[in-house]
């Protein structure tokens, strides 16, 4: 087994990772099995996956059917193109499922391989929804400090997070920021858009996106009326809006799209995680009637954009059969009562421990943000590293979340498979009072 960790130190590059750390200590943990919300690693530890893996594994790990579903369509046809005039059934039915569950009004879907790839793709149809419509000036994108959307070429700009954009070197033109209603209210992060679209003049907009709620931003649950009034300020200046749903997608917010919590509908939609609960890559644009409409009148001559694996056949059916099992299971309800369930729980530690600040969640993607003082709201200094040993904590105590510690703020990310049952959320929230108490501890407070 250590020969692993070594062949790993030699030829794996992991994503969002410290290579220098790698290099010195290897991986931390090598993953064997999945089964339902735990994970195994090779020395037969287990961890319960509070995260989901990366958000997406919603219906949890080792579900034979997605097996099967897979190994069926691959003995039947694997892959074949879905470019231009050609076609099959798995993508075909796929895209009739998912217009079915969107809101009203969105109705046609381009496929791609993942979250990244699908902000893109908005991004270019949006900007060639405008050229069509002979506004070709139309072309910024405004987005949200602290949003994620990914990191190919137009989702890293869109992207409110430096550290990614540094990475990067350069930024894709065309793209600013605006306030996100965290440390800002909804009122002055509204005030900023507005100014915002009237600085770079609202007719060299194409479109305002956001996530519903920011995930690896922090789980930032937007206050009720906030998503309604970005829809209106996009109505009053005839820009689009783009719904960024790779992660409130299928379920996770206890309705089967995030947008539903707010009662708006998105120009496009994107996903891709819960699409197919990470079992096979796949992702997309949902586009809404009247995008689809003005494509299909303007759009003269071939739509030069397109993946190889748009509409892959395989991953079509697995995705298919996921939302089958979604709704079949009712893991939307699940998500739903459950999310209430750790959001209680999540009060409890609140109560008790002396570092825990704000507490949320939506359905089954929470947050725990972790202060020096709740009654200031004083934060730790990074060199505290609060919320990167709380992390540590609960991993020797067999659960994995995620830390979102950029910018001063340390936040503990919950995000379960919606699957998850009373008795296992207990647990959960239990282990991270633990957590949170050794730190508490460590750090003196
Ligand atoms: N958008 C959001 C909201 C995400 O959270 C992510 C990934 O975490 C992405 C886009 C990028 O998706 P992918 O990593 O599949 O490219």
């Amino acid at each position: 087994m250590e020969h692993l960790a070594e062949l790993d130190k030699k030829h794996f590059i992991h994503p969002t990772s410290s290579i220098q750390q790698q290099q010195a200590n290897g991986p931390k943990v090598i993953m064997e099995k999945g089964e339902g919300i735990y994970l195994t690693d090779i020395n037969g530890s287990e961890y319960m996956d509070a995260m989901s893996s990366l958000w997406n594994v919603n219906i949890g790990h080792g579900q034979d059917e997605l097996a099967e579903a897979a190994a069926e369509q691959m003995k039947q046809l694997a892959f074949s193109s879905a470019f231009s005039t050609f076609s099959h059934e798995p993508a075909i039915r796929l895209a009739e499922k998912i217009a079915s569950i969107a809101p009203d009004g969105l109705n046609a879907v381009f496929f791609t391989s993942g979250g990244s790839e699908s902000n893109d793709s908005a991004i270019k149809l949006t900007r060639h929804y405008w050229r069509i419509q002979d506004q070709p000036e139309r072309r910024k994108i405004i987005g949200l400090k602290r949003a994620y959307h990914g990191v190919a070429a137009a989702s890293t700009s869109a992207t409110g997070i430096k550290e990614f954009q540094e990475m990067a070197g350069e930024m894709m033109t065309g793209f600013v920021h605006t306030e996100t209603p965290y440390e800002k209210t909804a009122d002055e992060a509204i005030h900023d858009l507005r100014q915002t679209i009237e600085t770079e003049g609202p007719d060299t907009v194409a479109a305002v996106m956001a996530e519903p709620i920011q995930g690896a931003g922090g789980v930032l649950i937007p206050p009720d009326d906030y998503l309604r009034q970005v829809r209106a300020l996009c109505d009053e200046y005839g820009i689009l809006f783009i719904a960024d749903e790779v992660i409130t997608g299928f379920g996770r917010t206890g309705k089967m799209f995030g947008v539903e919590n707010f009662s708006i509908t998105p120009d496009l939609m994107t996903f891709a995680k819960g699409v197919t609960s990470g079992y096979l890559p796949l992702g997309g644009v949902i586009v809404s009637d009247h995008v689809h409409e003005m494509l299909k009148e303007k759009s003269k001559g071939t739509l030069f954009h397109g993946f190889t694996y748009s509409g892959h056949p395989t991953a079509a059916a697995v995705g298919l059969k996921n939302i089958e099992i979604i709704e079949r299971d009712g893991l939307v309800e699940n998500a739903r009562e459950m999310g209430g369930q750790m959001l209680r729980a999540f009060e409890k530690v609140q109560s008790e421990l002396d570092i825990v600040g704000d507490v949320r969640a939506k359905g089954l993607l929470g947050a725990v943000e972790l202060v020096q003082d709740p009654a200031t709201n004083k934060r730790f200094s990074p060199d505290q590293q609060a919320a990167p040993k709380v992390i540590d904590q609960l991993h020797e105590r067999g659960m994995i979340c995620r830390p979102v510690s950029f910018e001063g703020t340390d936040i503990i990310c919950f995000a379960p498979p919606l699957i998850i049952n009373r008795e296992q959320v207990h647990t959960m929230v239990e282990k991270l009072h633990d957590a949170v108490f050794a730190v508490q501890k460590e750090l003196q407070v």
